[in-house]
This record gives structure tokens, C-alpha cells and sequence, in this order.
């Protein structure tokens, strides 16, 4: 991969430093167009596609094994946590009625408005 030149003096020799390219020879730093927006973009996403945010209130779109017990499809689940990192992929951390603390996968629940 090669970065592209410093804008200032043109030197080749830049590299990346996290969203960020730095020129070496003079110093200069300036962002990487669309790197941010990319980070960004790992929001995390119900079944329609509304991005999901902690505190939101969502129901359960289909019934969901958690070992001996089943969330019910429709079941309301309020005041979700976003998890920093996912937990085998899962998500969203939410208190389900019954059963508990749970991890979901934002595609299983549908937000409510
Ligand atoms: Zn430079």
C-alpha cells in the first residue's frame, strides 16, 4: 500500500498513524479522507437497519434459545446496553424478564420507537 504524498512538501516517504497520514521530513499531519467515517460506520443495526443505541427500547422478532430457556418473539426488552466489544458476535447486552442478563445480535430485535 503507498500513502499519498505530504501536501506541503511532497515527500513520498509518509506514513499512517492511526487516522492520520504523517509526513516524516517536515512534520505535517493531516487526516485521511473517509478513515473516520469508517470507523464509524460499525454502528450497530436492528432487523430494519435503524442503528441501535444504548437505552433503547426494542422487542425480540423471533424466538430466541438462551439453553433451557426461550425469549419469546415479541418479548419488549428495554434499556439495552451496546457492547464495546461484541461476545460471539453478539452485540447487545439487555435484562429480559425472567431470564436475565443476555447477549442478543442487533438483527434479532427491532427497535421501538
Ligand atoms: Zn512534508
Amino acid at each position: 500500500m503507498s500513502y499519498p504524498p505530504c501536501p506541503k512538501c511532497n515527500s513520498k516517504y509518509t506514513y499512517e498513524d492511526m487516522w492520520n497520514y504523517v509526513c516524516p521530513e517536515c512534520g505535517n499531519e493531516w487526516a485521511q479522507e473517509g478513515k473516520q467515517e469508517e470507523e464509524k460506520a460499525n454502528t450497530i443495526k436492528d432487523a430494519h437497519g435503524q442503528e441501535l443505541l444504548a437505552g433503547d427500547k426494542v422487542s425480540v422478532i423471533r424466538d430466541l434459545k438462551m439453553g433451557k430457556d426461550v425469549i419469546k418473539q415479541g418479548t419488549i426488552v428495554r434499556n439495552i446496553r451496546i457492547l464495546d466489544e461484541p461476545v460471539n458476535g453478539h452485540d447487545i447486552e439487555a435484562k429480559v424478564d425472567g431470564v436475565g442478563s443476555v447477549y442478543l445480535k442487533g438483527e434479532v430485535v427491532k427497535k421501538l420507537v
